[in-house]
């Protein structure tokens, strides 16, 4: 019961997946990406219809998901060209068919070759479940510890932001100074607030990602000064400098943001 990164099959405690390392009948390794040759910087967050209609999460979870299954084993032979690396079952189980060290999976046009794409699969009228959200967050925890992408979220006031950050788009001009996690909405205009709705960011909130209000620069201006005091480069981007600086300063896997099972 593993997620493939960099060849190797790594248990996340607490999270229950399928990769192909485990059983390439349930996980079959995608067949649509390209290989890696830029340092990812974002894991980008989808639902599977694009929509979150009602936008219900439900207690608990789905005993089983068929549906999961069937979306996993779509994405390998539709001649569709698209593709993503995670499927979150409304049972709360991964499957992961991507190494994404290796490989990068076709979800989000141009931020693809910076970025790891989840979907959540949900039910017909846009429903989540919470311990569903509760992988996703078991997740994209381990993700951003072993890529070192730092645990923020695009957020004003009390509320994810779910439309397109005008400092992102689809042709790749954009979106390389920021790094965090995001929804698909955030860089085309093609998809609607419910590509992922706000459920995804609530559960990342409450697990103590931080939240910037990227319009206006603030995850920048917060880095910077970051920078700073750490005595590094301050251009308010937190990549690999960064990760390096905050670990020297004691900070577990080189973030800012702690959670249960980064190593010290
Ligand atoms: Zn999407």
């Amino acid at each position: 019961m593993s997620i493939v990164l960099g060849g190797i099959a790594h248990e996340v405690e607490g999270l229950r997946s399928v990769s192909y390392l485990d059983d390439p009948k349930i996980a079959p390794r995608i067949t649509d990406s390209d290989a890696r040759k830029r340092r990812v910087r974002s894991v980008i967050v989808h639902t599977t219809s694009g929509t979150c209609r009602a936008g219900k999460v439900k207690p608990g979870r789905l005993a089983t998901d068929d549906r999961a299954g069937v979306l996993a084993r779509y994405q390998t032979r539709t001649a569709r060209r698209v593709s993503w690396d995670y499927t979150v079952g409304r049972d709360g189980v991964v499957i992961a068919q991507n190494d994404p060290v290796e490989r990068y999976s076709w979800h989000a046009t141009a931020w693809n070759p910076i970025s790891v794409g989840i979907e959540l699969v949900q039910d017909a009228d846009g429903t989540l479940y919470e311990e569903q959200l509760g992988a996703l967050v078991l997740l994209v925890d381990e993700l951003t510890r072993r890529l070192r992408i730092q645990r923020q979220l695009a957020w004003v006031g009390d509320a994810p932001v779910l439309s397109q950050l005008a400092r992102a788009d689809e042709k790749g001009a954009k979106g390389v100074d920021m790094v965090g996690v995001f929804a698909h909405v955030h860089n085309t205009l093609s998809r609607g607030a419910g590509d992922p709705g706000p459920a995804p960011f609530r559960a990342l909130r409450a697990a103590g990602y931080e939240g910037f209000d990227f319009a206006a620069g603030a995850d920048r201006s917060t880095w910077r000064e970051r920078q700073r005091a750490l005595g590094i480069a301050a251009d308010g981007i937190a990549l690999d400098d960064t990760c390096a600086a905050l670990e020297r300063s004691g900070r577990a896997c080189g973030l800012w943001v702690p959670r249960p099972g980064d190593a010290p």
